[in-house]
């Protein structure tokens, strides 16, 4: 279940993997100010998976890139799995991310230069932590690319390079793992296939995922949606229909396009 209240603060403590208190950010100064945040609070228990969705401009990738420590808000706090991101500078903040954050993106940003089991294993040396060669391979068994560890990106299709994205992000046990439209630039099958492991993560090792995303389809795989309007939580939807989850985006004020998941 997820929870969420604007004018209270959230009541779960226990297992808590994200929360947001008040989380504001205000683009440029003085007449070209943009609010993209306003007062966001929110509170994601450990083992769910969320969708957030709104409209163009309604502050998503904001949202995003506060939460995962990627930029920093001008107001409000962040916690992970109870620990509080650092307000401070920006070492302190990449060192959080890299302990806490899992990330997969739409265009996969893996290192053509390295192996599918040397990209899994980055994040873990970039951290300083041991990669243990065991543990990487156990990952990319779960992903369905045990066979493909010496392979190179470019040898890959589009899903597997994605499902390699995941295994890199799964494989130092984040506290929460981002996705930003991790499905945007797949055909409808490896799509599907990501969207399935990414909520297999979630049931069956616990793993916590919040996926942003414009597809109501992609969104219905989420355990609940997150609606943001104006910088704002505008509502949420429990075991989301992408029939529901496109009926309200369209009372938000988004044109909903053809999503690439429905079949026709
Ligand atoms: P979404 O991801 O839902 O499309 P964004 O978080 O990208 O929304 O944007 C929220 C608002 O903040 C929009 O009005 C957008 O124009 C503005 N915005 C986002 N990034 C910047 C930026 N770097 N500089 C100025 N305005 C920005």
């Amino acid at each position: 279940m997820t929870m969420f209240d604007r004018e209270r603060q959230p009541t779960t403590r226990a297992a808590e993997a994200l929360r947001l208190v008040s989380v504001s950010k205000v683009y440029g100064t003085g007449d070209s100010a943009v609010t993209a945040l306003d007062g966001v609070t929110l509170s994601l228990p450990k083992g769910s998976f969320t969708a957030v969705m709104g409209p163009s401009g309604s502050g998503k990738s904001t949202l995003l890139q506060c939460a995962a420590g990627l930029d920093r808000p001008d107001r409000g706090q962040i916690l992970v799995d109870g620990e509080e991101m650092s307000a401070g500078g920006e070492a302190a903040r990449t060192k959080f991310r890299r302990d806490r954050i899992g990330f997969v993106f739409q265009q996969y940003n893996l290192l053509p230069t390295l192996t599918v089991e040397e990209n899994t294993a980055l994040p873990l040396r970039l951290a300083g932590r041991k990669a243990d060669p065991r543990s990487i391979r156990a990952v990319l068994t779960q992903v369905g690319l045990g066979e493909r560890l010496g392979h190179f990106p470019d040898e890959l299709s589009g899903g597997q390079r994605q499902r390699v994205a995941i295994a890199r992000a799964l494989v130092t046990r984040p506290g929460v793992v981002f996705a930003d439209e991790p499905t945007g630039a797949l055909d409808t099958r490896s799509a599907r296939d990501v969207l399935t492991l990414l909520k297999e993560s979630v049931a069956l090792h616990g793993s916590t995922v919040v996926l942003v995303t414009h597809d109501p389809v992609a969104a219905s795989y989420a355990d609940s949606v997150l609606f943001l309007a104006d910088g704002r939580l505008a509502g949420n939807l429990s075991a989301p229909t992408a029939e529901a989850v496109a009926e309200r985006m369209t009372h938000l004020g988004d044109r909903v396009s053809h999503s690439p998941l429905t079949e026709v």
